[in-house]
C-alpha cells in the first residue's frame, strides 16, 4: 500500500504542499486539515482590497474546489488536529477520530496576539481570518472612530482603507516609530507622512493602561494620560506562531518550530513550513522566523520535495509588500542589524515618491525597501543572496542601472 502524508494547516503553506507532493510523484493518499471553514483563501487581501470591499472571499480562493478534487487531496475542513501520537504514528481529531500517517507535515502558521487591556471590552477586533474581516465589516461607516493599536503592516494597511472609507482614524503605536520591527527610520517616516496626508492621526511612543466601555463607544487611556474616545478598535500587534501542537509532541522549538535547512523537525517522520517554523538562514547566518507568504509557500513546496525524497536546502531571500493608498511597498532580506543606509531616490513626493533603501552590514547589502522601484527589488534580491559588496556611492547613484550594481 502506497504511504500516506497529512498535512496540519491548509493556509497558504499547507496548500502548496499538498500540491506540490503530487507534482513531485506522490502517489499515496494526501490528507490536508484546516480549521476554518472556508476553502482556503488568501490572506493579504483581507486588510486590504476585502476589507476595502473590492474583492469577496470568492475572489480569493487559493485553489478551486476542484483542483483538490483532480489531485485527489482529500480536504477537512472546520476540523481540528488535537494531538500527535508519534509512536504510533497518528493524529486525532478534536471529534476523536484518529487518522494514521507515514509521512507529516505541519504548517499551522500563527494567531494574532491578543491585547490585555481590551480583554472582555466590545467592538475590538483583530485581522488574521475571513471571519474576523466580517465582523470588522459592520463598523465601517463614515464618520465613525476608529482606534487601532499596532502601526505595523496590519495597522496602517487597515488604517489607508478605514480612511478611505471616511473613517476617522487614530494609530496608536507603542514603539516611536511604525514599521519599526521591519523597517528603518527613513520608510517610518515617509509611511507615516503619506498617512498624515490622508488624514489619519499617527500617535507614537504611545502605550495604552486601560480601555472603558461608555454605552456603544469606548474611552482608552495610555499611560501617559493620553485619552481616546472610539466607536471600535482594531489591533495588530504581531502574530505567535502556532506551536502547541508541536511542542506537546515533544518537537524541537522554542519561539517556534525547529527545522533544519530541509524542512525537517526533531522526528524523522514528521515536517514543517511557513510562519510556524524557525528555519537556519546561511543568507543571515542564524536561525530566522518568518511571517511572510512568499516564505510560506516556497519553504512548503521545498519540502514537498523533500518528503518526496529530494534533498533540497530551502535559503530563500525574503521578501515582503504592502499595498496602502495607491503606494506598493516592497521589501527584500532582513534589515535588522544594518551599519549603513544608503538612499536611491527621493523620499518627498507622497504617492509620487519613487526611492530604494538599501541596507548594508559591513559593506554587504542586506536588505532593501522600495517604493516605485520595481528593478531595483528585484536585482537586490539577487544580490543579498549572493551577499554581494556595493559601494553605497555604486547603489546611490541614478546614471548607473540596477542591473549594472555588481559590474561597477
Ligand atoms: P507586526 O508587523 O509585528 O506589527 C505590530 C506592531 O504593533 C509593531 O509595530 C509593534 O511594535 C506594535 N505593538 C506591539 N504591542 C503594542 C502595544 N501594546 N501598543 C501599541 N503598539 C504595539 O504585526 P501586525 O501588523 O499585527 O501583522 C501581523 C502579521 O501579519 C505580521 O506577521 C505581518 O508581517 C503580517 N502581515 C503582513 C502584511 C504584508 O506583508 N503586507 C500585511 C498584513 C499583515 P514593536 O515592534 O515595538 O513590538
Amino acid at each position: 500500500m502506497s504511504e500516506s502524508c497529512i498535512i496540519v494547516g491548509a493556509s497558504h503553506a499547507g496548500v502548496s504542499l499538498a500540491l506540490q507532493l503530487r507534482r513531485e510523484g506522490w502517489a499515496g493518499p494526501i490528507t490536508l486539515i484546516g480549521d476554518e471553514a472556508e476553502l482556503p483563501y488568501h490572506r493579504p487581501p483581507l486588510s486590504k482590497e476585502h476589507l476595502a470591499g473590492e474583492k469577496g472571499l470568492d475572489a480569493m480562493q487559493l485553489r478551486p474546489a476542484k483542483l483538490y478534487e483532480d489531485n485527489n487531496i482529500e480536504l477537512l475542513l472546520a476540523t481540528r488536529v488535537t494531538t500527535i501520537d508519534r509512536e504510533a504514528r497518528t493524529v486525532t481529531l478534536e471529534s476523536g477520530r484518529k487518522l494514521g500517517y507515514q509521512k507529516l507535515a505541519l504548517c499551522t502558521g500563527a494567531s494574532v496576539r491578543k491585547f490585555a487591556p481590551a480583554a472582555g471590552v466590545e467592538n475590538v477586533h483583530y485581522i488574521r481570518t475571513a471571519e474576523d474581516t466580517a465582523q470588522l465589516e459592520s463598523q465601517i461607516e463614515k464618520g465613525r472612530r476608529a482606534l487601532i493599536i499596532g502601526g505595523g503592516y496590519i495597522g496602517l494597511e487597515a488604517a489607508a482603507v478605514l480612511a478611505r472609507r471616511e473613517v476617522s482614524v487614530t494609530v496608536l503605536e507603542m514603539s516611536d516609530r511604525i514599521l519599526q520591527r521591519v523597517t528603518g527610520p527613513d520608510m517610518s517616516a515617509y509611511i507615516q507622512s503619506l498617512h498624515e496626508s490622508f488624514g489619519v492621526q499617527v500617535l507614537t511612543g504611545v502605550e495604552v493602561d486601560n480601555i472603558k466601555a461608555q454605552g456603544q463607544q469606548m474611552l482608552v487611556c495610555c499611560t501617559d494620560g493620553k485619552r481616546f474616545e472610539a466607536d471600535f478598535l482594531i489591533v495588530g500587534i504581531g502574530v505567535l506562531p502556532n506551536t502547541d501542537l508541536a511542542m506537546s509532541a515533544g518537537l524541537d522549538g522554542k519561539s517556534g518550530i525547529h527545522v533544519n535547512e530541509y524542512g525537517h523537525t526533531s522526528d524523522v517522520h514528521i515536517y514543517a513550513a511557513g510562519d510556524c517554523t524557525v528555519h537556519p538562514s546561511a543568507i543571515y547566518g542564524r536561525n530566522i522566523r518568518l511571517e511572510s507568504v512568499p516564505n510560506a509557500n516556497d519553504q512548503a513546496r521545498t519540502v514537498a520535495a523533500n518528503i518526496c525524497g529530494k534533498q533540497q536546502v530551502y535559503d530563500a531571500v525574503p521578501w515582503f509588500w504592502s499595498d496602502q493608498y495607491a503606494i506598493k511597498l516592497q521589501m527584500a532580506g532582513l534589515s535588522a542589524e544594518y551599519d549603513e543606509v544608503v538612499l536611491r531616490g527621493s523620499v518627498t513626493g507622497g504617492l509620487e515618491a519613487s526611492f530604494a533603501l538599501f541596507y548594508l552590514k559591513q559593506g554587504v547589502l542586506i536588505a532593501v525597501d522600495c517604493v516605485a522601484r520595481p528593478k531595483e527589488f528585484m536585482i537586490s534580491k539577487q544580490l543579498i543572496k549572493a551577499k554581494a559588496q556595493i559601494p553605497g556611492s555604486v547603489l546611490a547613484n541614478e546614471e548607473i542601472a540596477p542591473m549594472d550594481f555588481a559590474a561597477s
